[in-house]
């Protein structure tokens, strides 16, 4: 047994040891400190890179990157890569507006672990277009543009990428020079292989698309960006609700002529966006589990697994998360 007075004795040396742990942490704070600040006053040109790349950064147009999507088993592997993307990508916005009544948890959850900042956004169809392919990635798209009217800074760009799509990040220094509407060409589209403007002297001709079909402006929803600026000098800009014309309809409800759209990426010899396709997937569902003999599965981590597949609690209201 411990005397009592031993124990009061251990307490003693052990407070002192504290004591003495914390005075050598405060003392090494303030070393650090003091070092740090030598630093930056003897240095400021050298030991100060950091705070100079991130003014660059803050200077730079802000690109708000409007990306519509849909509730389907591969939305989060889709959004899951273009979430890297714009990880690499400096002072972006990224805009996902949901094609649906209220916004989901898990892509609310999958944008506040991306890093990024952010606006998430639900808009429901009419009741009379629900289900039908009229109806695809409009709305969610109006609201998108909607929210930019309200919210965006003026000296920003508007680039509508879409969720399965693949982007190299050159793609985005191009398309942070906008002035009006910039232009270039789109991998993968069609049976050519590629869609892009013409380029003739210098100046947009036409479009090298498959799909013509009257289209005046016959490009990939990939294939340009308009500046925020030159949308808010449009109020009626909008995308029509017509299967095949989006693109169409709001490029050229911008009203700028086909000459004068600014051809990017080297003068649109250059391909930094594919229209890449998601192959279709299952959808994981507990039925699964018990056609393929669910009780042998019982006490495994597979009914967890579902679950969390599953998740797809709605929220009520948009959230926003800017700087
Ligand atoms: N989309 C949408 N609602 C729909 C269908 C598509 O919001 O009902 C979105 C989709 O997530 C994607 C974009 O619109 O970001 C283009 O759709 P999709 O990739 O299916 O078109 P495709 O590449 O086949 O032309
Ligand atoms: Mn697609």
């Amino acid at each position: 047994m411990v005397s009592s007075k031993a124990l009061h004795m251990i307490l003693f040396v052990q407070s002192l040891i504290l004591l003495f742990a914390l005075r050598r942490m405060r003392y090494t704070g303030e070393l650090v400190l003091r070092h740090a600040q030598e630093m930056t006053v003897n240095h400021p040109g050298e030991k100060q890179p950091e705070i100079h790349l991130r003014n660059e950064v803050l200077t730079m147009r802000p690109i708000y990157v409007v990306t519509p999507t849909y509730t389907r088993p591969t939305q989060m592997a889709d959004l899951t890569r273009l979430s890297n993307t714009l990880r690499l990508v400096p002072n972006v916005h990224w805009i996902v507006s949901e094609d649906r009544v209220h916004i989901s948890k898990p892509v609310q959850q999958l944008l506040e672990h991306s890093g990024l900042s952010y606006t998430q956004l639900a808009a429901p169809r009419p009741a009379s277009l629900v289900g039908k392919v009229i109806g695809r990635g409009v709305f969610n798209r109006r609201a998108a543009i909607a929210w930019i009217r309200e919210n965006a800074s003026e000296d920003g760009v508007i680039y509508f990428a879409d969720d399965d799509n693949s982007y190299d990040t050159r793609i985005f220094e191009e398309i942070r020079q906008t002035v009006r509407v910039s232009v270039f060409p789109v991998g993968l589209v069609l049976r050519y292989g590629v869609s892009s403007p013409i380029i003739e002297n210098g100046k947009v001709v036409g479009f090298f698309d498959a799909f013509q079909a009257g289209r005046k402006y016959a490009m990939d929803m990939a294939g340009f960006a308009v500046s925020v600026n030159h949308l808010l000098s449009k109020p009626n800009a909008t995308f029509p609700a017509r299967v095949s014309y989006l693109e169409e309809g709001f490029v050229k409800s911008l009203e700028v002529p086909v000459t004068e759209l600014e051809p990017r990426a080297e003068m649109c010899t250059r391909v930094w966006v594919w229209h890449t396709r998601t192959e279709k997937a299952a959808k994981p569902s507990l039925e699964n589990l018990k056609e393929a003999d669910y009780l042998a599965y019982s006490n495994t981590n597979l009914e967890k697994l579902h679950k969390h597949l599953l998740e797809d609690s709605s929220a009520d209201k948009p959230t926003t998360n800017m700087p």
